[in-house]
């Protein structure tokens, strides 16, 4: 059976989100599998726990009139059997098979195989998927992995689509008369469903209101979507109007302080909405079929054609005013909040579009339980920080402003990347049990809090937590972390309009090597640019930021704030154990640069009789392709190297870490990621040097595998992450992981690789990864 056609699953996901009625998504779910496998029959049986009763819910194959009809007890049948033993059954002729029961209403008789998989869900028995092939050679036992892992992917759609809870009400009528008579006791679906899908990146559940975030919902999210009352949208349209003039000139009524080019701005906005042209070409435009918000956009966009061709510049610059002026309407069309909050008053999930590491810091509060992006990346440093902040993250939800309004109440799953809107009550129910169920699965890991990280074989591994805020020294000694193998050192300044000094840093450099209570802190210098800007910092408009004036290039181009953190870095390193650490390295000279200056800086706090660690250890990261074909001259230079695995993933496979439109691209299991993390481990390994992973990567079981393998020994995670690899490791000789790494060494795709990984860590800490 082809390999590839496990893509299923991202259809299936499709499915799931795409459909409002839980009947069609198991529909065209089953359709699906049918399809892609060239399987005759494929069927799911829902398991009614209460009765005992397993129902036909949805089929490709057989009798279409027997849904709802056809059932068993768990002690009869084929599927039966699949339930009572929760395990898969592969049976050749199965109308053979001393379990075997035939319904005539369903007219499987003709069928030559059967394998049957339970549909488990969080240790829930909830059904069984059910393939049939009439050819007897068509399907195997080796299937059994690849349907595998549809079914629990099928698992968690019965779980959450409102079958179970239908089927509860359902009950007492099939008690009354058992299924024999087609169509009768079909179960009836509820309406409520998952109504959106993202991709997970910060793990955890959380409830809440939406709340947006309007200063960073743009154009580029409105669809154009057609309307056919073009009234009502007219009626939007001026109210939307309206309420923004409102807004202005509220705004500029409070604001008596604003500096005259400030009040400007505001009177600009303000003729804009007042102009009736405007109005009118939008109100043409609807009259073409277009819904309000489309019509906007389209004539914002008209407007900003004109003035980005006009030579002039100041009439140039009026382009933005209409841009301003028409994301006001924008937001009062789709009924978003308006103006950051600067409280939320209850437990809030928070929608934008993109949110920066900066914008994160300055919501984040208490009642910030959770927060959904239409764009965003995996490994963006606002996804970092929602990490070590414990809040859920969902990213790349395309839909999100067509489905979700302000207030409506939210479940946000960070683990499946499902957003319930306004969830019926089984639902909340489920998650609090989930949540329960994980809290309890997890405080069990608590255990090995203060034990050191071994492999089954007894290799010891230093795991370390990455840290960007001083609070987050909290959850180093709560996740028994036994180092800080990255402090980011960047975070804690990027909400602010000026430089610190450097008393300020020596300050915070030394609370954090105090917080951190004896476990050594490798500090990094500022990494700047890409995603993390300074507001006072005058950067140029790079088309690419990611390949252009970042990290230790800014350093060395602005000597005077680089020496100014070395100094405070210098003189913390008295304080307790430290290391020092530079970003993006790509040539020796960088290097040497920076020892020199290093160097510099110590002589003259020696001279000025200033204590300091005079041996502070130096170390590059290694991100950049580049650092890894030249590591063993790089080496010869400095006491240590890292890996950043987000950025040197970013580089390797030429993906932006920040797009979601090329997130699928990004992966740290692709070959050619693996093979340079390998060629790196070798240097390290032969140049008897410490090797270090500090990405997002090294909390990824999967990755970790391969870590311990190619002999990496320490890792540096979010605190978090850091029981389950410490457990992970528990379980894994240094046997298995190289029989892992050798088996995945000559697979072509991440796919495959992950698969593997996957079947690796399921056996050892299944009951963990969801
Ligand atoms: C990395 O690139 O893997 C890394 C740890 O640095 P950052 O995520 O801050 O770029
Ligand atoms: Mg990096």
């Amino acid at each position: 059976m082809p390999r590839q056609k496990l893509h299923l699953l991202e259809d299936i996901c499709g499915v799931i989100t795409g459909s409002r009625d839980p009947r069609k998504t198991l529909d065209t779910i089953v359709e699906l599998v049918a399809e892609r496998f060239s399987i005759d029959v494929c069927s799911v049986y829902i398991f009614d726990a209460e009765q005992k009763y397993l129902v036909l819910t949805a089929t490709v194959g057989l009798n279409r009139a027997a849904i709802g009809s056809v059932g068993m007890h768990i002690s009869e049948g084929l599927s039966g059997l699949v339930l009572e033993t929760m395990a898969p059954v592969f049976v050749r002729n199965p109308s053979t098979h001393p379990r075997y029961k035939y319904f005539k209403e369903s007219g499987e008789e003709i069928y030559r195989t059967f394998l049957g998989l339970p549909l488990i869900y969080h240790q829930r028995n909830l059904g069984v998927l059910v393939v049939q092939t009439a050819e007897e050679s068509a399907i195997s036992e080796a299937d059994i992995p690849v349907f595998s892992a549809i079914t629990s992917q099928v698992a968690a759609t019965v779980a959450y689509s409102g079958l179970l809870a239908d089927l509860d009400k359902d009950r007492s009528n099939r008690s009354a008369q058992k299924p024999s008579v087609a169509g009768e006791n079909a179960p009836r679906l509820i309406e409520k469903k998952p109504v959106l899908r993202g991709i997970a990146v910060s793990s955890g559940f959380a409830q809440g209101r939406a709340h947006y975030l309007a200063e960073s919902i743009g154009f580029d999210q409105v669809k154009m979507e057609a309307a056919e009352n073009h009234r009502e949208q007219r009626i939007f349209l001026e109210k939307a109007f309206e309420a923004a003039r409102h807004d202005i000139r509220q705004l500029h009524r409070a604001a008596n302080d604003l500096t005259s080019q400030d009040a400007s701005i505001i009177e600009a906005n303000l003729m804009i909405l007042e102009d009736a042209a405007f109005r009118r070409k939008i109100c043409n435009r609807i009259d073409a079929g277009y819904t309000a918000a489309a019509a906007l956009k389209q004539v914002v966009l008209q407007y900003l054609g004109h003035f980005n061709r006009m030579a002039d510049p100041y009439l140039r610059q009026r382009g933005a005013d209409i841009v301003d002026a028409g994301k006001q309407v924008l937001a009062n069309l789709l009924a978003i909040g308006k103006t950051q909050q600067n409280a939320f008053s209850g437990d809030t999930i928070v929608i934008a579009a993109d949110i920066s590491a900066a914008e994160l810091i300055r919501v984040r509060q208490p009642h910030l339980k959770g927060i959904i992006l239409a764009k965003g990346g995996k490994t963006s440093h606002a996804v970092i920080l929602a990490k070590s902040f414990e809040i859920p993250m969902i990213i790349g939800v395309k839909d999100v402003l067509d489905s979700i309004r302000e207030n409506d109440r939210l479940i946000v799953d960070g683990t499946s990347g499902l957003i319930f809107r306004d969830p019926p009550p089984e639902i909340c129910g489920e998650y609090d049990r989930l949540r329960v169920e994980k809290e309890n699965s997890f405080r069990d890991l608590d255990r090995l809090r203060d034990v050191p990280a071994l492999t089954r074989d007894g290799r010891f591994c230093r795991l370390g937590a990455n840290v960007s805020l001083l609070s987050d020294l909290e959850l180093v000694h709560k996740y028994g972390a036994d180092h800080i193998g990255l402090y980011r050192t960047e975070f804690p300044f990027l909400v602010r309009g000026d430089f610190p000094t450097e008393e300020e840093q020596f300050d915070l450099y030394c609370k954090v090597i105090a917080a951190a209570a004896g476990k050594t802190v490798t500090i990094r210098t500022l990494d700047v640019g890409g995603d993390k800007f300074f507001s006072h910092l005058d950067y140029p408009k790079e088309t690419n930021p990611y390949l252009g004036w970042r990290a230790v290039r800014v350093s060395l181009e602005r000597e005077d704030i680089f020496r100014t953190q070395i100094r405070a870095v210098l003189r913390a390193s008295a304080c307790g154990p430290a290391s020092l650490m530079f970003p993006m390295i790509s040539t020796v000279e960088e290097v040497s640069t920076i020892k020199r200056i290093v160097k510099d800086e110590k002589s003259k706090l020696a001279e000025a009789g200033r204590p300091f660690d005079a041996n502070i250890a130096l170390g590059i990261m290694v991100e950049v392709p580049a650092a890894v074909r030249i590591l063993h001259h790089l080496l010869t230079h400095v006491d240590f190297a890292s890996i950043g695995t987000n950025d040197l993933t970013q580089y390797i496979l030429a993906v932006d870490r920040n797009n979601e439109k090329v997130s699928a691209l990004y992966n740290p299991l692709h070959p050619a990621v693996i093979a340079t993390i390998r060629e790196a481990a070798t240097v390290c390994r032969r140049m008897g040097m410490p090797l270090s992973i500090c990405g997002e990567s090294a909390s990824n079981p999967y990755c970790v595998v391969l870590y311990v393998a190619m002999g990496i020994t320490r890792l540096s995670m979010n605190p978090a992450s850091i029981p389950l690899i410490k457990h992970l490791m528990a379980t894994l000789s240094m046997a298995e992981a190289q029989s892992a790494l050798m088996a995945v060494a000559d697979m072509e795709d991440a796919a495959r690789i992950s698969d593997h990984l996957k079947q690796v860590c399921s056996e050892k800490i299944g009951a963990y990864l969801r």
